[in-house]
């Protein structure tokens, strides 16, 4: 973990190295002004002019005071570093999180790892960094001192300050234990808010606001226990660190009287080493405070690893999008077996298929068949157990991944527009897209009504996940924005259950246009739709049980036939 630390000090060593040296000057021109007043009584004394002394005192004063501000400046600026690095590169790695880490995390709690974890570096890089660093230097001067003064003094006090370090090694354990279980409160607490507002409408609908607030309210009274409990324990630390240094004082007092007595040493040995024990107080004070507060640091920094460790995938840059009029994408899948995890049932149980360029293929079959987990595959959130894809007659797993993902337009199942502008949603995919391509994108969608009736038009914000907007428009906006990629295959998982007749068979046509140039793969409920796909994958448990068009299947497959004959006629519109 310190690894991980000095790794994020580490571009900051010497505004670090800075900070504290003014701070340690700062210490040192404050302990010049006894000096300068003794100086300016004794001229006071002696009726000389005391304006040298006192411009002296003046400038010392101001002196003192700016290289404070400027050590105090320079350090929070460097902890603040510290803070910022962390978070990029936490901002980083989520990104690239594997969907499958995300599965088994909480949005929330990750959110929390890179806003409050991070936060609390600050405290741990100035504050404890520099009082280890100046405190344990003082530490071994003042020791190496004591050791010249006499050795022997030196072994009876070191014998205290270890007792009281084995006490404290059994308190700081707990300091560390209770900061992270503060800290984890506080990643509950977060993940309860996304959980919340991502659906306050249906806990509004449900009315189970009081109990979603007691979740809440359990979660920031966790966290003050814990933190209340670091505190207690803190201020064991401290007092144990002040308590040893009054008992080595005096057994000093009592061996060192002793060792008087039979003449070993004589008095102003003692008196000496007396006054090292008391100046060892505050440098041993400094490095137990900078080691307890070290422990909410390290909770913190523990929680950002845990995060660094998740699967990600290797870093790359974006990948160029197709070309206008590039060549459609082919796609097999050969004997997949797939499942999310090593503790969940097969949901693939061999799916094979070939889809030439060219053309719509419709994915049909009961819900829960794993027409969406194909989606998943293609676009390499997950990798199958066993089995191969190919794009291109490529493995997916031989393509660069920002590359495989560029040559694919992706309309997901749910909730597929993001909070911001309809153009941020637009252009989500294909920022650089010109303005013709999107008002024709546009119009192929439909969306051009949508726009005309906006008073901010491209630039009107369209809600968290789009909730200002209607199912139906969503998905339209959702469609238009995987077009505007120009892919070489689309996917479009359920992307028109939400529109009208109309709308529908707009879409429809916009589509079978589309299939023309590029590969499309539809997972669709209407007959309409299906009917005049190119093939028909119908998907039944994790199989693929036939394939063909609707003529051949609705004579080779009973269940295609009955699916015909029921589900999709019902919601054919
Ligand atoms: P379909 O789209 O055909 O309705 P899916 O491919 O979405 O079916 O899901 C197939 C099966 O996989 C379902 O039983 C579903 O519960 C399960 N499943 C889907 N997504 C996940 C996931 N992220 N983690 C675990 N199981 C999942
Ligand atoms: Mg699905």
């Amino acid at each position: 973990m310190w690894r991980l630390l000095l790794g994020y000090v580490r571009p900051h060593r010497w505004a670090l190295l800075a900070g504290a040296l003014l701070s340690l000057v700062t210490g040192a021109t404050g302990l010049l002004l006894p000096l300068v007043a003794r100086g300016l009584i004794g001229d006071l004394a002696h009726d000389r002019s005391i304006t040298w002394p006192l411009l002296a005192m003046a400038g010392l004063v101001v002196a003192n005071a700016a290289v404070g501000a400027l050590g105090s400046y320079v350090l929070r600026r460097t902890a603040e570093s510290v803070v910022l690095g962390a978070r990029r590169a936490l901002s980083s790695y989520l990104l690239r999180l594997r969907i499958t880490a995300v599965d088994r995390s909480e949005p929330g709690d990750l959110m929390a790892r890179i806003t409050s974890d991070t936060t609390l570096l600050r405290e741990v890089t100035t504050d404890s960094l520099v009082a280890l660093g100046t405190g344990g230097l003082t530490l071994v001067a003042t020791v190496v001192l004591m050791g010249v003064v006499d050795p022997v003094l030196l072994g009876v006090t070191l014998a205290v300050i270890a007792g009281a370090g084995t006490v404290l090694g059994a308190i700081v354990p707990r300091i560390n234990r209770a900061s992270r279980r503060a800290q984890d409160a506080v990643g509950v607490m977060g993940a309860s808010l996304e959980r919340i507002l991502g659906a306050l409408r249906t806990v509004k609908a449900s009315g189970a606001e009081h109990r979603e607030e007691r979740t809440l309210h359990e979660a920031a009274e966790e966290s003050w226990r814990q933190s209340v409990s670091a505190a207690k324990w803190s201020a064991a630390a401290g007092n144990t660190a002040g308590l040893a240094m009054q008992i080595a004082f005096i057994t000093v007092l009592a061996v060192g009287g002793a060792r008087v007595a039979t003449g070993a040493i004589d008095v102003g040995t003692l008196v000496a080493f007396l006054l090292y024990v008391f100046y060892l107080m505050s440098p041993i004070q400094q490095v137990v405070g900078a080691v307890t507060q070290y422990q909410t640091g390290a909770a913190a920094l523990a929680r950002i690893q845990e995060a660094l460790r998740l699967p990600a995938e290797p870093p790359a840059g974006p990948a160029p999008l197709p070309t206008a009029g590039a060549e459609p994408a082919t796609l097999a899948f050969t004997d997949v077996r797939f499942r999310y995890a090593d503790d969940l049932p097969y949901v693939h149980h061999g799916v094979s298929f070939d889809i030439p360029a060219r053309g719509m293929t419709a994915f049909v079959g009961p819900s829960g068949a794993g027409k969406t987990t194909v989606f998943s595959l293609i676009e390499r959130f997950y990798d199958p157990g066993s089995g191969v894809i190919t794009l291109d007659g490529c493995a997916l797993a031989d393509w660069d991944l920002p590359r495989l993902r560029s040559a694919i337009g992706y309309v997901e199942q749910d909730a597929p527009v993001l909070s911001g502008s309809l153009r941020d949603n637009l252009l989500l995919g294909n920022p650089e897209a010109d303005e013709d391509a999107v008002t024709e994108v546009l119009r192929t969608t439909r969306l051009d009504g949508l726009l005309a009736r906006l008073p901010q038009g491209l630039d009107t914000l369209v809600g968290h996940r789009g909730t200002k907007l209607s199912g139906g428009e969503r998905q339209r906006v959702a469609i238009a924005r995987a077009l505007l990629r120009r892919p070489r295959l689309l996917l479009l998982d359920e992307a028109t259950s939400q529109l009208d007749a109309v709308n529908e068979a707009a879409l429809r046509d916009t589509v079978a246009d589309v299939a023309r140039s590029t590969t499309v793969l539809v997972v669709a409920h209407r007959l309409s739709t299906v009917t005049m796909a190119d093939r028909i994958v119908v998907m039944d448990a994790g199989r693929v049980r036939a394939m063909g068009t609707h003529r051949e299947l609705v004579d080779a497959d009973p269940l295609y036939a009955e699916l015909a004959a029921t589900q999709f006629l019902a919601t054919a519109g």
